[in-house]
């Protein structure tokens, strides 16, 4: 017989790929069968989640990433799934032995089956513009309230670790988000208008990185204080490489920055490019952004817009992959993360859940 040789099978192994987020759908390691059913489309995904067998058995591909089923509480891979009620128990003895899929997740405590939230993170991570509380509430059938919540509890799974500092060639661009006053009801205005200047909008601050290791752009954003210098050079200072180039407009902010970095500067009072000196990156993304917020969310109260910031970035950082892959991105994210209802809103009473 025939001795396979080892560099076919490391193609096949290749081919076969053991990432999560592999563009023909998650592997299923414990099995060691892909799930070619996986679906591709929306309609695909509807279908195939309305299967409780396929959802559970999505949620566990994408929580335990292919590995055992581990108890949260100990991580003990001793567990029992008892089918009648589609959980586990742990075999070691502790308080909290049995589990759902749910648990230690974003959906921790959630009443909302399992195929209405895989369907909303793959609406969350597909929709270009973003999807509103309402939109949801209508197309899945839960209450605004709850698609509110749960929407803000994907937008979490979103939120990028961004552990690395960007480098190479960097743009760094402020903008200000905020609804026209003069559409706002007399009592919104007198609470969110307060003080002097900006007019009740928030200030953003944003990073590009120019051809990342992928080779597309990708983007990082956050809500700042305001755009003077001493916040906008400390934020640019925790997230970029010494060794960067960094492009801005003639911001006074940015002055000083050369001290650190090659810094190059476009005077949009003159021109808006110059060579490789714009910020035309981070413009672009504005422009999504807010296309998403004035579009679909309509008004966004500043203390939640951090959250509409992570959701436009994983879209855009993750624009080149297909809508399957980058829902598997954001459902394989969902572990460790919990967002209650109180921790969304703070200590005051939801004063708005209007996205
Ligand atoms: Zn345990």
């Amino acid at each position: 017989m025939k001795k396979p040789d080892l560099k076919s099978i490391n193609e096949i192994r290749l081919k076969k790929g053991n990432n999560i987020v592999d563009t023909h759908g998650p592997t299923c390691h414990t099995s060691g069968m892909a799930m070619t059913n996986w679906p591709k489309t929306l309609q695909e995904a509807i279908a195939y989640f309305a299967n409780p067998d396929n959802a559970l058995t999505a949620a566990i591909l994408l929580r335990w990433q292919g590995k055992p089923v581990t108890c949260p509480t100990c991580g003990s891979i001793k567990v029992h799934f008892i089918e009648t009620r589609r959980i586990w128990r742990c075999n070691e003895l502790h308080l909290q032995r049995q589990f759902s899929v749910k648990v230690g997740t974003i959906m921790e405590d959630s009443p909302i089956g399992l195929d209405k939230w895989l369907t909303a993170i793959w609406l969350l991570s597909s929709a270009k513009n973003g999807i509103s509380s309402y939109e949801l509430h209508r197309s899945i059938g839960i209450t605004q309230k709850s698609a509110w919540f749960l929407l803000h509890r994907i937008r979490l799974a979103m939120q990028a670790g961004n552990f690395n500092k960007c480098g190479g060639e960097v743009e760094a661009d402020e903008t200000y988000i905020g609804g026209k006053a003069h559409n706002m009801h007399k009592a919104k205005r007198e609470r969110v208008i307060t003080g002097t200047g900006g007019m009740g909008k928030v200030a953003v601050m944003g990073l590009l990185e120019r051809h990342g290791k992928d080779g597309h752009s990708t983007v990082r954003a956050s809500v700042v204080k305001n755009v003077g210098k001493k916040l906008l050079q400390a934020a640019i200072r925790a997230n970029v490489a010494q060794d960067a180039a960094i492009f801005t407009d003639a911001l006074k902010s940015y002055e000083g920055l050369d001290t650190y970095y090659v810094h190059k500067v476009i005077d949009h009072a003159e021109r808006y490019v110059d060579g490789r000196i714009h910020t035309n990156g981070c413009e672009n993304f504005w422009s999504l952004l807010k296309r998403a917020i004035k579009g679909t969310y309509v008004s966004v109260e500043p203390f939640h817009l951090f959250r509409y910031l992570d959701e436009e970035c994983f879209r855009f950082n993750n624009r080149k992959m297909t809508d399957s892959a980058r829902f598997a991105l954001a459902a394989s994210a969902i572990v460790g993360k919990r967002l209650t209802y109180k921790g969304l809103i703070g200590s005051e009473l939801p004063q708005s859940c209007e996205n």
